[in-house]
């Protein structure tokens, strides 16, 4: 891997712009900016067809100072070690922005999982549990939703992870991890919470900005969990969604597309290409067409050196992790196109993770309205601070971002001091 293509750098060169800033402590520096456990394993799953084929599975553990490691897993074939250091890094910032008591990690499988058929997934998914085995578990690493994996996987999960356990301890482990269906233990509200999330801070920022959502206009990147959620959560505001690009390419209508009918032929047709009520365009086109929000939700490095001068939005709220590179950023500013960073902005998702969490380890189940309104102030609130320090440091909002979560994990740091 070349250093221009690796992820963890973009984290290093972010970590380091705020760290030099707010002048954080070295010791503490150095304890951040390491991993804490890498685990990388590889294991065999029979095939349909009775073949054996090999894994290689990873769970990234970077800091737990603030409570059990927490993180989605990926199902995807450019998962590799950097990659799943850089998300489980983040991981460990957004907990603390959104002030929640779980630390950060990552995990996933090198594969591309549209190759397998379901009974496949399933038994790959519980074969890296049980290759896994105690390192993850209920109080320690709870594993999440991410790219290319869903509520299905999540319940072969726990299913897995509790039959490896002693009978009597098997009903208190149900939050081993997080995003299960809710028959299986899961939340309401944690299928939509990272878009909804998304949402809410726009919302925030437009009225900060005095800047109406009512006709706005805004494209959309990745019609998966985040993206899909996020269109179709912005339409009550009165704003347009014109232009949506994913996997299988870009779609257009300047009139608007309507984001329920197009999750709709979604589910069907497996991506946006050939949606009857909107024109293709190639991914230049899509990345330069004009509206007043962009909210990339696919993949990481998306907003580069390369493709940061197309852009021509008013604002970019990040639902995917690690959208703009840090080159990317500099052109945003330089351009003034403002961001609501990752690590705040699509920080919905661990929020209501936390909340199943905790309705698991009190055997409680939530109606919508209470988490909705948990997640709310929880987003409102974290948004909050992180305007407040990009004011009081006169800095982008990603960097205050970082200022936030490296303040807090500082302060616990300090209070608890290092063993021995
Ligand atoms: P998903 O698998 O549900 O959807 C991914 C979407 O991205 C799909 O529409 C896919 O077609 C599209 N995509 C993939 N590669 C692309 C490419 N090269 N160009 C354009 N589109 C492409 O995944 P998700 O859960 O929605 O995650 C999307 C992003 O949001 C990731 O960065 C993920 O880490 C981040 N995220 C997810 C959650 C969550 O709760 N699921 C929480 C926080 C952050």
């Amino acid at each position: 891997m070349t250093q221009e293509t690796s992820l963890y750098k973009n984290v290093t060169r972010q970590f380091d712009k705020a760290a030099d800033l707010m002048k954080l402590d070295p010791e503490i520096r150095k304890i951040l900016s390491q991993t804490t456990n890498e685990i990388v394993v590889n294991f065999p799953v029979k095939m349909d067809d009775g073949q054996i084929e090999m894994f290689t599975g990873y769970r990234v553990q970077h800091n737990n100072a603030l409570g059990p490691y927490e993180g989605g897993l990926r199902f995807h074939p450019a998962v590799n070690i950097d990659e799943v250091r850089a998300l489980a890094t983040w991981m460990t910032w957004k907990s603390a922005i959104i002030n929640i008591p779980f630390g950060g990690a990552k995990g996933g499988i090198q594969f591309d999982p549209a190759k397998h058929s379901t009974r496949e997934l399933e038994r790959i998914s519980r074969r890296f549990t049980f290759a896994l085995g105690n390192n993850i578990g209920p109080e320690y690493d709870i594993p999440a939703p991410d790219v290319n994996t869903n509520a299905q996987i999540m319940a072969w999960i726990m299913d897995t992870y509790l039959s490896m356990m002693p009978p009597l301890e098997r009903h208190r482990s149900h939050h081993v991890v997080t995003g299960k269906p809710i028959e299986s233990g899961g939340s309401l509200g944690r299928d939509k919470a990272t878009g909804q999330g998304v949402v809410y801070v726009i919302e925030q920022w437009a009225r900060d900005q005095g800047f109406d959502l009512q006709g706005a206009t805004y494209t959309v990147q990745g019609f998966g969990n985040v993206g899909s959620w996020a269109a179709r959560l912005m339409k009550p505001h009165g704003a347009r969604l014109i232009a949506v690009e994913d996997v299988t390419g870009a779609i257009l209508n300047r009139e608007g597309i309507d984001p329920g009918v197009l999750a709709d032929y979604v589910k069907v047709k497996r991506g946006v290409a050939g949606y009857p009520g909107a024109a293709p365009l190639d991914r230049r086109a899509f990345l330069s067409t004009p509206a007043d929000i962009f909210i990339p939700a696919a993949m990481e490095n998306q907003i580069t050196a390369e493709t940061a001068p197309w852009l021509k939005v008013k604002l970019v709220a990040e639902g995917a992790n690690g959208p703009t590179d840090p080159d990317g950023d500099a052109i945003l500013i330089e351009k003034g196109i403002q961001l609501l960073p990752d690590i705040l902005c699509n920080a919905g998702g661990v929020a209501v993770s936390y909340f199943e969490w905790l309705q698991n380890k009190r055997s409680e189940f939530w109606d919508l309205e209470e988490v909705d309104s948990k997640l709310y102030k929880k987003m409102v609130s974290a948004y909050e601070q992180v305007r407040d320090a990009a004011k009081a440091y006169n800095v982008d909002w990603r960097t205050a971002a970082y200022i936030v979560a490296l303040n807090r994990l500082a302060k616990t740091y300090k209070e608890r001091g290092i063993f021995p």
